[in-house]
């Protein structure tokens, strides 16, 4: 037995410990981990299942690690190593492992860090369930799931298989679970996928994704084709979609993706459907979307930049950069800090502006990678520009899927420790896609990060529908109003309406106002009438590198 090098006591405790663990955790295997010595025990089962060398491991992590399929393994091992180095308190992922047979199940591992009285961590405890071959049918509906999905996009990629992928979903689906409870929720599910499934027939296979999404590739039928499915789809769901006697309506949300560049990942191809679909559902109505660059309408090109920039996140962040732009103090016009804005450039694509990478990588399982790369870049640059402006205030821009994850509290704050930078002269600033968030959590972490010190800013205020109620609900420091309603102040009554109401709500709030968006000076002197405290924009100055910002001469606030 490996347990020898324990004292006697830890070990009474591992296995006390274990025992009350597999009465919890029936039907999953358990593994326990006492952090201290390294030693692990992990259930019988799962040691015959796996071929494990033994119940009492030293090193299981990396043991284990041995074990997960190769294209799970770098997300599996990043969050080992986040749990280990006290990133994160805990993980709950999803990984292939191979079993004593040479096959892959799926496996769904949830883990906990359990700490000492002192608040070290001392255990590492989790279960893991096997779902077997068995999870590639979804029960509900009988369709492949998003295991199979993935296989079989692997297998596009394989043959070099031009491929039209279509997502489809239904808004509103929660209410109909709310209402009619979650069999019938289910049964319309299961019908809804015959339907979808009856009107491709053999030009497509549909699957199952998570929660009521369904995605169908079809090789045989091009684009176009497609759109008119989907339209007679949704015209079908909308009107006189008929289950167990009850008339439901669906309103369908559609995104869809060509593949027909077989060097890029299928993990892009993911993200970019998810993007194409949330854009259909959050600002076209459920209209159908086709991802491609918006420039130059090109899905090939748009679908390989994004490959390449995801790569680049996968690679330590080459090639990304920080530009800064100067806040100013609306009454004294000095320099009050700065928006830390994100850029990518390489020798091929140039320098490409984020509104072309942030909104497809925001779906991707790696964008906190660059979230935390944007937050310690800015804040060691930041560290800099305390010596030359003291007072000054770095603003970061952050993304709901980097707030979304376990632990980012944590690891903004370790990030400050690291850098050096102070938790007062940073402010985080929310974009409209964080309202998607759990209001409880947000407000939870609002509230956590201003105890700390930390500022918290609402950006693009104004663009999303519930404005006040999110005023009225979490407590920031400052509201940004979007270049959008005020670019046209000076003459339009509408913008100078808009602004008027906003600085006054935000006032009525006990939160300060920063206009974006000042291109003159005109524009500066007009908004000087409303209760706006600190201006940014092309006026004072573009964005620019660290170095360039550091050469321009403000007066410090
Ligand atoms: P935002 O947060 O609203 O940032 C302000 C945008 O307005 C910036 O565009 C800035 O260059 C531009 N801008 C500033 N002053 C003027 C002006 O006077 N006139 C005009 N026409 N534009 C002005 P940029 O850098 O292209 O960023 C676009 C958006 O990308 C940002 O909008 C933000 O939503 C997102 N973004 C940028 N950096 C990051 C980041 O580090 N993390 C995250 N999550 N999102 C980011
Ligand atoms: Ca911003
Ligand atoms: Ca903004």
């Amino acid at each position: 037995m490996r347990g020898d090098k324990m004292d006697q006591e830890r070990k009474r405790k591992l296995d006390e410990l274990f025992a009350a663990f597999s009465v919890v955790a029936e039907g999953s295997y358990v593994y326990l981990c006492d952090m201290t010595a390294d030693i692990s025990r992990w259930s019988k089962s799962a040691v015959n299942f796996f071929d494990l060398p033994g119940e009492y491991m030293e090193n299981a992590g990396t043991i284990w690690e041995e074990h997960i399929h190769p294209e799970d393994k770098e997300e599996y091992r990043q969050s080992i190593d986040a749990i280990f180095s006290g990133k994160n308190g805990g993980h709950d992922m999803q990984y292939r492992a191979r079993t004593s047979g040479g096959d892959y199940v799926m496996c769904t591992c949830k883990g906990v860090v359990i700490l000492d009285p002192d608040g070290k961590p001392d255990y590492f405890a989790g279960a893991i369930k096997n779902h077997g071959l068995k999870s590639y049918i979804d029960s509900v509906t009988g369709l492949r799931t998003l295991y199979g999905f993935f296989e079989d996009l692997r297998s596009v990629f394989w043959r070099k298989e031009e491929s039209v992928i279509l997502q489809i979903g239904a808004t509103g689906f929660s209410n109909i679970n709310d209402v009619y409870g979650y069999t019938f929720g289910n049964k319309i599910l299961a019908q809804f996928g015959r339907k979808v499934q009856d009107k491709f027939g053999d030009d497509g296979v549909v699957y199952r994704m998570d929660g009521t999404k369904m995605v169908v590739v079809t090789h045989t039928l091009n684009p176009n084709q497609v759109a008119v499915i989907y339209k007679e789809l949704q015209e079908k769901a909308a009107g006189n979609f008929y289950v167990e006697g009850e008339f439901i309506s669906l309103s369908l949300n559609g995104g869809l993706v060509i593949v027909n560049n077989f060097d890029i990942n299928d993990k892009t191809v993911y993200s970019c459907l998810k993007y194409a679909y949330s854009e259909s559902k959050n600002r076209k109505m459920g209209d159908l979307v086709v991802f491609h660059d918006m420039i130059t309408n090109d899905s090939r090109q748009a679908i390989e930049k994004i490959n390449v920039i995801r790569n680049n996140v996968s690679e330590d962040c080459s090639g990304f950069f920080l530009c800064y732009q100067p806040i100013m103090s609306a009454s004294s016009e000095s320099l009050k800090g700065m928006e830390a804005l994100v850029r990518w450039h390489s020798d091929t694509y140039g320098t490409v502006p984020p509104n072309q990478f942030i909104p497809v990588l925001e779906q991707d399982a790696l964008f906190p990678k660059l979230g935390t790369w944007i937050l310690r870049q800015a804040m060691t640059d930041g560290v800099k520009f305390l010596e030359k402006y003291p007072d000054m205030i770095m603003n970061v821009n952050l993304s709901y899927a980097q707030m979304e994850k376990d632990g980012f509290i944590d690891e903004v704050l370790n990030l400050l420790k690291e850098t050096g930078f102070p938790a007062e002269n940073l402010c985080l600033e929310i974009t409209e896609r964080c309202r998607l968030l759990d209001m409880e959590l947000l407000k939870n972490m609002v509230t956590i990060f201003r105890d700390n010190g930390i500022k918290i800013a609402l950006d693009d205020f104004g663009t999303g529908y519930s404005s006040l109620g999110i005023l009225r609900e979490l407590p920031v420091d400052t509201v940004k109003i979007d270049r959008e309603y005020v670019k046209n102040v000076e003459k339009s009554e509408a913008d100078q309406n808009t602004v008027r109401y906003i600085s006054d709500l935000a006032d009525a709030f006990s939160a300060e106002v920063c206009v974006e968006g000042v291109e003159t000076e005109n524009m500066k002197d007009f908004l000087k009438q409303y209760k706006v405290s600190s201006l940014q924009g092309y006026y004072y100055s573009k964005p620019v590198p660290s170095d360039e910002f550091l050469a321009m001469e403000f007066v410090a606030d």
